[in-house]
């Protein structure tokens, strides 16, 4: 590459003051893990690009302004897929020193050796580079569609969480080297650019070209800056002071105002309960198409990335989920805006923080703005996620280790993001949500533009008035794994209930071990018995509880603990026989945790379905749909014994199809939102489960849209059409293919193609995943297609993805290759799959980076060892209960 002069000096130019930041700590601290020298400080970069899209390449120019903190030869910073042209040195007094430059795609570093030493004191790192363009989200990436006339356009967005900020910029990319950011851009004159702040300027460059420099960013993690370019359509209103928008692709904007208007919304009610108000002059959500198989949002400070399947509100094809998720993904987003970017975790162990917190806050302003949604219930449920993986041996804590870049990104697990809200819920519950947020309010003025470790926020717990927080969330955060509780006969005495809990561990797959030696916690436990509620906080083996009332005995009841409960048979046949009148939060509670508890092992599984039989299939919509999904997931552990599984989908569709013929195959204007999504729910089951009425409603629907597209409603669209891609026969499937071909919206687009992995046929799944390997369905559409086939047929995609390894690891970013295998077998539960499995971990991944597949393998082999007694146990109680 030839270098650019007249960029150099520009970019060494723009050294505007920091409008927003407060001073930088002139050192970091030492005791924080880092991948790089502690010899220097980055305080401010000012960069330039210029993105060539046809070429996916960039030219770029940064001066870096730091602080040499102790002599020093070499500066070392990181740098991936770069190439470095010039890189000098200014300093006080100095001459300009040119650097001698090694760049190690191992460790994603360059080294500058100066030839001499450096000393202490403030400098000036300028450096002219090249880089990649990618096609998948990392770095700087090109997303392709077809635009409003059905042309060929392409978009720029950037993705740097965890650790790509470095494939954008030769940069000290970790998280607590926090500095201020001048952007300037190069673009074509006819497309807006975006980037976290406004813009400061804009001016003319001929040939096409114009330059946009943004205002200064606030101090900063190197992760969250952004920047897109594209023909795009803005639209904004102010809101909470500020000024919120959504960017889109031109002639989207009838899409956005959903997301509009949701960003709206929330602003004011973050800037009350942080108590800090948002502190950038205008939050842009930009929506970019296709997908990514790691993540469909980012929260980069003032200008969120979010795919648009995840953010457009389109009549044509959104669901009802996909509207409420709209509102979901903005929530947590935006919560990040505050916990994650004005205030970041050191580093990636803490990554939870960021993680955890973002997902209960949005959980929390969904119940306040939308409290017929149920997320108090779907709450439980990310619950039972987690505990999924927690249950397993190779489980790891919520604070964890995290050394390498792969397992940074490992980190974005259930762990971080569903345990992590669940011991944020219980210890809210703890400390009492006003003082809870009295908490949160002094941990974010105390840390705000600065970083923070997991002990400061119990430490402003505390100092709220949350006596005794530290210790249980102590024991949640630095110990993997979940409590069990059991518990022991009941007595009433003078009108109280009074029992003995015993703590142990609850286990998946270890369970005589973790019996034997389990880890000990301090559980805050609620329990009812017919009256006021009471909570003990368990200390030690065991701990006595009294509970006023002498009713029915609910441990964990209002589901905020995270434990498991184990009780007596005669306490557990209670609960099953007054399921029904409990409120539908303990209903789903209950009936997971049994259902649990049964299929590891730790009591019959007549106990489990009792109290899964015990859910009136009348009850609240959201108890339905998870009892639906236990009796399918049941019933795919059971592919050993058709006769069972018959008698199951017999019983799912003789139990639920009354409830869909109340609903209605189609919309009805003005239902509660949670019916809405119910019903597609059941017409998905019932499909699966080849209830006539349903398949014949499914065929007269899709006979209809083939001759027109609007003849299916929009929101139950890809419901109707899922029905029909696991049913299809070869014609059938052929239809959808052309369908797929001739759409040119973006979000339908996607869907349709995923759609042809969904079928049962298994030729027609090997048709689909020999589809994904062309260039047809577009760079990030295929990995979806073998997501899908996977989801029925998980032996088949990996077979095949392991015999296309290069060709498939092209169509995923870089963030989410070794979560990929994780994906494709969470359906599975065969064992033959663990040598396939062991092999390829041996073979594609770091010793240090086989986690994800060590859980995999762990689970599959638990389940596949638990499957003879699940089999035999159902088949009794199936043949109990015709
Ligand atoms: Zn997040």
């Amino acid at each position: 590459m030839k270098l650019f002069p007249a960029l150099l000096a520009s970019a060494a130019l723009l050294l505007a003051g920091p409008a927003l930041a407060r001073p930088h700590p002139d050192t970091v601290d030492l005791s924080v893990p880092t991948q790089l020298p502690r010899t220097a400080v980055p305080t401010h970069y000012a960069i330039t690009v210029t993105p060539n899209a046809a070429k996916l390449t960039f030219d770029g120019l940064v001066a870096i302004d730091l602080r040499v903190t102790k002599p020093t030869r070499q500066l070392v910073l990181n740098a991936a897929d770069l190439k470095i042209a010039k890189a000098t040195l200014t300093g006080p007094g100095a001459k300009a020193m040119p650097a001698k430059i090694a760049l190690d795609s191992q460790a994603q570093t360059a080294t500058f050796d100066f030839g001499r030493t450096i000393a202490p004191g403030t400098h000036r790192l300028s450096i002219a580079y090249s880089g990649e363009i990618h096609t998948q989200a990392n770095g700087l990436f090109a997303l392709d569609y077809k635009n409003k006339e059905g042309k060929d356009a392409r978009s720029l967005f950037t993705q740097f969480e965890a650790a790509d900020a470095r494939r954008f910029i030769p940069s000290w990319d970790e998280p607590d080297y926090k500095a201020t950011f001048d952007l300037t851009v190069r673009v074509p004159a006819n497309q807006m650019a975006v980037s976290n702040m406004p813009a400061a300027s804009t001016k003319a460059l001929g040939a096409g070209l114009k330059e946009v420099r943004f205002q200064t960013t606030p101090t900063m993690s190197s992760y969250l800056l952004f920047f897109a370019s594209g023909d795009f359509d803005r639209v904004s209103k102010p809101a909470g002071g500020r000024e919120v928008g959504i960017v889109m692709s031109r002639g989207n904007a009838d899409k956005a105002h959903t997301a509009l208007d949701d960003e709206a919304t929330i602003l004011p009610f973050y800037n009350d309960y942080f108590g800090t108000p948002y502190p950038l002059p205008k939050l842009d959500n930009v929506a970019g198409p296709g997908q990514s198989q790691f993540f469909s949002a980012m929260e980069n400070w003032g200008a969120i990335f979010t795919f648009e399947y995840a953010i457009l509100d389109d009549p044509a094809i959104t669901t009802e989920a996909q509207r409420q998720n709209i509102f979901g993904t903005e929530a947590h987003e935006m919560a990040h805006q505050w916990f994650g970017d004005l205030v970041t975790m050191a580093w990636w162990d803490d990554l939870w923080l960021n993680e955890g917190f973002a997902s209960w806050m949005a959980t929390k302003a969904t119940e306040h703005f939308h409290p017929d949604w149920g997320a108090d219930i779907e709450r439980v449920g990310s619950r039972e996620g987690a505990m999924g993986l927690d249950s397993l041996n190779s489980t790891h804590p919520v604070v964890q280790q995290v050394r390498t870049v792969e397992q940074a990104n490992q980190a974005f697990d259930a762990i971080a993001y569903s345990k992590g809200e669940s011991v944020i819920s219980m210890l809210e519950d703890f400390a009492g949500p006003d003082v809870w947020r009295e908490g949160i309010r002094r941990y974010i003025a105390a840390h705000a533009y600065q970083n923070s470790r997991t002990g400061d926020l119990w430490n402003a717990q505390e100092a709220a008035g949350a006596h005794g927080l530290t210790t249980i969330a102590t024991d949640f955060t630095t110990q993997p794994g979940i409590p069990l509780i059991a518990v022991g006969p009941s007595r009433c005495v003078a009108g109280s209930t009074v029992t003995t809990l015993t703590q142990s561990q609850f286990s998946s797959d270890r369970r005589q071990e973790t019996s034997a030696s389990p880890l000990s916690w301090h559980v805050p436990v609620k329990a009812t018995s017919g009256g006021a509620a009471a909570q003990v906080v368990t200390a030690g083996r065991t701990t006595e509880l009294k509970v006023p009332g002498c009713g029915t005995l609910l441990v964990n009841a209002g589901q905020k603990g995270y434990y498991r409960t184990l009780y007596a048979p005669q306490q557990a046949a209670a609960l099953a026989a007054g399921l029904a009148q409990l409120g539908p939060v303990d209903q789903y509670g209950l009936m997971a945790d049994q259902m649990a508890l049964s299929t590891a092992g730790y009591q019959p599984m007549a106990t489990g379905l009792d109290a899964l039989n015990a859910t009136p299939a009348s009850g609240n919509a959201k108890v339905v749909e998870e009892a639906v999904s236990q009796w399918d997931d049941l019933f795919g552990l059971l592919d050993a014994d058709a006769a069972s599984q018959s008698t199951i989908a017999a019983r799912i569709v003789a139990t639920y199809r009354p409830r869909l013929q109340q609903l209605g195959f189609l919309p009805k204007a003005g239902e509660p939102p949670v019916d809405a999504i119910l019903r597609s729910s059941l017409i998905a089951s019932l499909g699966k489960y080849r209830d006539p009425q349903v398949l014949a409603e499914a065929t007269r629907l899709f006979a209809a849209w083939k001759q027109d597209p609007g003849a299916i409603p929009g929101s139950l669209k890809s419901t109707w059409l899922r029905v029909i891609a696991r049913n299809a026969d070869a014609a059938t499937w052929d239809s959808i293919h052309e369908a797929a071909k001739a759409n040119g919206g973006t979000v339908e687009r996607t869907t349709l193609y995923q759609l042809l992995g969904r079928a049962d046929d298994e030729a027609l799944a090997r048709k689909a995943l020999d589809l994904a390997l062309t260039p047809e369905p577009g760079k990030t559409t295929s990995a979806g297609i073998i997501t899908a086939v996977a989801a029925e047929h998980p032996k088949l995609a990996i077979d095949f993805v392991i015999a296309h390894l290069d060709q498939v690891n092209q169509l995923i970013d870089i963030s989410g290759r070794s979560s990929f295998m994780r994906r494709l077998a969470s359906a599975s539960h065969d064992a033959s799959l663990i040598p396939t499995l062991e092999s390829y971990a041996e073979a594609q991944l770091a010793a240090t980076d086989r986690k994800p597949i060590h859980q995999t393998i762990d689970r599959i082999r638990s389940q596949s060892s638990e499957i003879p007694r699940i089999q035999s146990e159902t088949a009794q109680w199936l043949a109990a209960h015709r």
